[in-house]
């Protein structure tokens, strides 16, 4: 078993620390924040991820889990030492800030007494071999030690990290070393995952390009939303025809509000700007992101439309559910939520009411200055609203009582119900119209499929042709 130091005890360094402990390796965890460390050595977690306090708890009563904030005390006699700092994207800017990674790595190399591994397990530029390669060398007491590094990109998502980790679909190395990077895949065996050793730069490129197909395909989906939404078919059926087909497959084709997180967005801007710098023009990553930022307005543009069109936000009571990025976790790193809550004030909503099973402490602490009431729960949230914006797919949500919700909301003055935006289209629209709700998902058809039918009479006319308007179209149409 391995002597193993993990430093940056964030989303992924905790993960893997714990994960690591749990298949019976001595593992420290590090982190410059005291809070943190402190927290943890109560037994307290800084974070919200299901599965994970069972899995450090267990690591702790077995002795072989530590958490320091002290790098002589990390490094002492690590074999392996894991970078999982985090790398945002430089304030306003596009690329990834390698600051924290640079000060870890330098850390590392001042309290080194023996041969080791480095493996970078943040996400980082192509070329963060090299770079960590360079620091820690530039920083060593002792030149006659040896340092190999490694790549070893991280592949978990948030709200089932402990499951991904433990089951991954594969685990990449790659290394200049490659005796090195084979040391390193050992610590995986007990994983039973295929294993890819590749040379460092490969590696890194592997990271980026998986977060920029799945990003694609979410983007994707949500441009076929809108289409769907002005010809009046249903991107939901539209997604699950399409999955069957083996060469597509189902997942990551789920129209939203758009994708958020402390990764998507933040790697695609970087793999851009490395593309850019290269002299690429990458003009796929650049309309993933732009169709992607076009998407965090559609819930409430559609919102706008249902209440009476432009200006017709200012001064009503609007209901958010959902705050984190997704569900099963309290991160808020650009969720569409943020997005939504903000184009709301900006549009001068009376009150915005919020609610998020897990994420209030979470936005309490970002966003200090929002002008929100924080609810109790879904049903304290609707409470005298107009309309309702859902915004994350936590499953509590989809186990709303709608006759509840509805009776909750404020009755419209025409009696044409409360307006609710399903960002995540979690209802049946049929239903909830009959509940009483003027209510919209994403891509389900909402203007009338009469639409389609008078786009392709345009274009057949145009060629001189008479085209059979389909009966069954015009009679589903979602409005
Ligand atoms: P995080 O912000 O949750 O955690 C990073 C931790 O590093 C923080 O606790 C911070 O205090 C600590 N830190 C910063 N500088 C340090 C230093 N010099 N010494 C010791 N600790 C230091 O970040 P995260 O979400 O865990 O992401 C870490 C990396 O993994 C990023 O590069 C990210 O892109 C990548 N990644 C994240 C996910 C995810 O779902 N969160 C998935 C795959 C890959």
């Amino acid at each position: 078993m391995a002597k193993i130091c993990v430093v940056g005890t964030g989303y992924v360094g905790l993960v893997t620390g714990a994960c690591l402990a749990d298949l019976g390796n001595d593992v420290t965890c590090l982190d410059i924040d005291e809070q943190k460390i402190a927290l943890l050595r109560r037994g307290d977690l800084p974070i919200y991820e299901p599965g994970l306090e069972h899995v450090v708890r267990r690591a702790v009563l077995a002795g072989r889990l530590q958490f320091t904030t002290d790098y002589a005390e990390g490094c002492r006699d690590a074999e392996f030492i894991f970078i999982a700092v985090n790398t945002p994207s430089i304030d306003g800017g596009t690329q990834a800030d390698m600051r924290y990674v640079e000060k870890a790595a330098r850390s590392i190399a001042e309290h080194l007494y023996r041969d080791v591994i480095i493996i970078n397990k943040s996400t980082m530029p192509v070329g963060s071999g090299d770079y960590v390669t360079r620091v820690v060398r530039e920083h060593l007491r002792d030149t006659s030690l040896r340092v190999a590094v490694v790549s070893n990109p991280e592949f978990l998502r948030e709200g089932s990290a402990v499951q991904d980790f433990l089951q991954p679909d594969r685990i990449v190395l790659g290394s200049a070393d490659r005796a090195a990077a084979e040391r390193a895949a050992q610590l995986y065996i007990p994983l039973r995952a295929p294993i890819v050793i590749t040379d460092v730069y490969t590696s890194e490129m592997i990271k980026y390009a998986s977060n920029a197909f799945l990003a694609t395909k979410i983007s994707f989906i949500n441009e076929m939303a809108r289409i769907c939404d002005r010809l009046g078919a249903d991107v939901k059926e539209v997604a699950a025809g399409m999955g069957y087909d083996k060469r597509i497959g189902r997942a990551f084709l789920d129209a939203g509000p758009g994708f958020g997180g402390s990764c998507f967005p933040k790697d695609i801007r970087a793999l851009t700007h490395m593309a850019d710098n290269s002299g690429l023009h990458p003009q796929l990553l650049e309309a993933v992101m732009a169709i992607n930022k076009d998407q965090r307005r559609v819930p409430v543009e559609k919102l706008e439309a249902e209440l009476g069109g432009a200006g017709a936000i200012a001064g009503k009571t609007i209901a958010v559910l959902g705050l984190a990025f997704k569900d099963n976790t309290d991160d808020m790193r650009e969720s569409p939520a943020i997005d939504v809550i903000n184009l709301l004030l900006e549009k001068g909503a009376r009150e915005v009411r919020v609610y998020d099973p897990v994420a209030m402490d979470t936005a309490k602490r970002l966003y200090p200055d929002w002008r929100v009431t924080y609810c109790a729960d879904e049903y304290d949230c609707a409470k005298g609203a107009d309309g309702l914006v859902l915004v994350t797919e936590w499953k509590q949500f989809r186990n709303l009582n709608p006759k509840r919700l509805h009776g909750v909301m404020k009755p419209s003055r025409t009696g044409a119900g409360p307006v609710f935006i399903d960002g995540r289209n979690l209802f049946d629209p049929a239903e909830m119209r009959l509940f009483g709700f003027r209510y919209q998902g994403i891509g389900r058809g909402s203007r009338s499929a009469a639409l389609a039918a008078d786009v392709l009479l345009g274009a057949a006319e145009a060629e001189g042709e008479a085209v059979p308007v389909d009966g069954h179209a015009a009679s589903e149409g979602e409005e």
